[in-house]
């Protein structure tokens, strides 16, 4: 029996990605749901700590992907009736818009919570050889609009403006133990955006715009 989206009406493909079951039992989209997560993200019972991360630095012999977010994730969707579902989606548009009137010459906007320097190991498992190259990856959560793959982000310090372009996007909201590349993420979204360039003009709470 063919399942449909309680909010749009998409029928949904068996074992389609991000569909959500409500607390009564409906299912939503991935679309639907992710248009909420501007204001009901996930929430994780683990939360990543500086040490945590530094621990990935310095222990080369481990793999740093080892040291990502663990524990339980939370969805806040699943506690929601279709009705519920409904009032929150309302919220969530709205919530948008004024992020739009707030950031109106914005494509995308993401609040930095941390950023690493990942060395890859470029030789075998046996014989490990790790990466000079610069690699970081700055973690975050988009605020507002769409973030591409590819975007440059701009920084403002008191100094100067800075910029960047990002060679790939991952999703952080999934359920592994590291992230998944993406085309594109939408506001509420945790994301990592890896760089081949030194981001250490990047601090945490900083706001990245993408114009
Ligand atoms: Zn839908």
């Amino acid at each position: 029996m063919t399942e449909y989206c309680g909010y749009c009406g998409k029928a949904l493909a068996e074992k389609e990605k991000g569909v959500v079951r409500l607390k009564d039992g409906q299912a939503v989209c991935a679309e639907c749901a992710d248009k909420t997560r501007i204001l009901y993200p996930f929430r994780y019972s683990y939360v990543l700590t500086r040490s945590t991360i530094a621990s990935g630095w310095t222990r080369k012999k481990d793999a740093i992907y080892d040291n990502t977010v663990l524990g339980q994730r939370i969805d806040p969707l699943t506690e929601m009736t279709l009705e519920e579902f409904r009032a929150a989606m309302e919220e969530s548009l709205k919530a948008a818009e004024e992020q739009a009137a707030r950031y109106a010459d914005a494509k995308a906007v993401i609040e930095v919570d941390h950023v690493r320097r990942y060395f890859p190991n470029v030789g075998t498992v046996e014989k490990p050889k790790y990466s000079k190259r610069k690699h970081y990856g700055v973690f975050g959560k988009v605020l507002y609009g769409e973030l591409i793959t590819g975007a440059e982000v701009v920084v403002s310090h008191k100094d100067r403006e800075y910029s960047a372009k990002m060679k790939t996007l991952e999703d952080w909201d999934g359920k592994s133990a590291a992230g998944t590349p993406v085309g594109k993420a939408s506001a509420g979204k945790l994301v990592n955006m890896m760089f081949s360039q030194g981001m250490d003009f990047v601090y945490p709470g900083d706001t990245l715009i993408v114009r």
